[in-house]
């Protein structure tokens, strides 16, 4: 009788314990079997029933069942322990991050796409030309004289005597202008190239977006209320402007912008120095001599155009001083523009 029920509970035993998978079961399994109220204690209790001569068959049998029961717990909760240290090894959530890091625009590329955004809104298309130009596009049709000192060897790369590598993406509007008839309301941002030497203010091939808005009736008012509002969209809505009396071969009358230098609120700092002005943009209404050069009627259409630096831009908003780091790929300079 007394061995038929030390074979259940061994059996009973057995069958949990595939069960004893967390640090919960196998104390609830100390608790059932082998605390002082457990079911081998209580075995143990009954003993004294017994009669004598069964006793230590009995008691040997308990103690082989207690044995077992404790070896089946302590082996299920080792394992617990090594498994848990090792997914430790796995993970350590306390850990911090591996940051992944992403690719994002080159800071010119971002400043081109910034501007182009702008005049899109205000209803410019984008254009294109090419950077390896003829003297006439860079040079004669934009009014350039044949004296003019832009068209001496220390400024451009001749490649023979009649091409070069633009030093303006200005030619763009000549060629707009040949193909389309007006209205014509466009920017074209690209690449331009100066023979110059390189240094912290001037480098070899730098970037600038010119624009152009030919049609009836267009004023130096219809230029500024344009400009203006690309000022205010792209460097802060709050900023005060003036137009300074420039020049340029292909405009007439021609105009500096400057806006009031948002870095020191215009009370003078290195950037703008201590002037309180930043220049961020030459413009003009297009010379009544281009349109005749080009076949448009200057009696019937007027227009104004505009060039800005994308590198100058670049570096006034980030408050970069030097050019050439935005062309050295230096990555710790890049990623600080992400
Ligand atoms: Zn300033």
């Amino acid at each position: 009788m007394a061995a038929e029920r030390i074979e259940a509970l061994k059996q009973e035993i057995q069958k949990e314990l595939p069960q004893l998978t967390d640090t919960e079961a196998v104390d609830q399994f100390r608790i059932r079997h082998l605390s002082r109220k457990g079911s081998i204690a209580q075995l143990f209790d009954e003993m004294k029933h017994v009669p004598p001569e069964d006793k230590p068959a009995m008691g040997k049998a308990l103690n082989a069942l207690r044995q077992f029961a404790q070896q089946a717990m302590d082996e299920a909760a080792n394992q617990l322990k090594t498994a848990s240290a090792s997914a430790d090894d796995a993970i350590d959530l306390t850990l911090p991050g591996r940051m992944q890091r992403r690719g994002h625009q080159h800071i010119v590329s971002r400043t081109i796409e910034e501007i182009s955004d702008i005049f899109r809104r205000m209803g410019f298309s984008i254009a294109d030309g090419p950077e390896i130009e003829s003297d006439y596009y860079n040079f004669e049709a934009l009014n350039f004289p044949p004296d003019h000192p832009a068209r001496d060897m220390q400024d451009t790369f001749f490649l023979d005597d009649t091409w070069l590598l633009r030093t303006h993406t200005t030619p763009v509007q000549v060629r707009l202008m040949e193909k389309y008839e007006p209205p014509i309301r466009a920017i074209f941002p690209g690449k331009v190239y100066r023979n110059e030497v390189i240094s912290a203010r001037s480098h070899v091939q730098f970037h600038q977006v010119d624009g152009l808005f030919v049609d009836r009736n267009v004023t130096f008012a219809d230029l500024k209320g344009t400009l203006v509002s690309f000022a205010r969209m792209f460097y802060g809505s709050s900023l005060k402007y003036r137009f300074r009396p420039s020049f340029f071969p292909f405009t007439e009358p021609s105009a500096e912008m400057d806006i009031s230098c948002y870095l020191c609120g215009a009370k003078g700092c290195r950037v703008c120095k201590y002037t309180g002005w930043l220049e961020i943009l030459g413009c003009g209404m297009v010379d009544p001599n281009i349109f005749v050069n080009i076949g448009i009627d200057p009696e019937e259409y007027s227009g104004y155009a505009f060039g800005i630096g994308i590198e100058r831009t670049a570096m006034l908003r980030h408050g970069l001083d030097d050019i050439r780091l935005l062309f050295e790929n230096d990555m710790r300079v890049n990623h600080q523009f992400n």
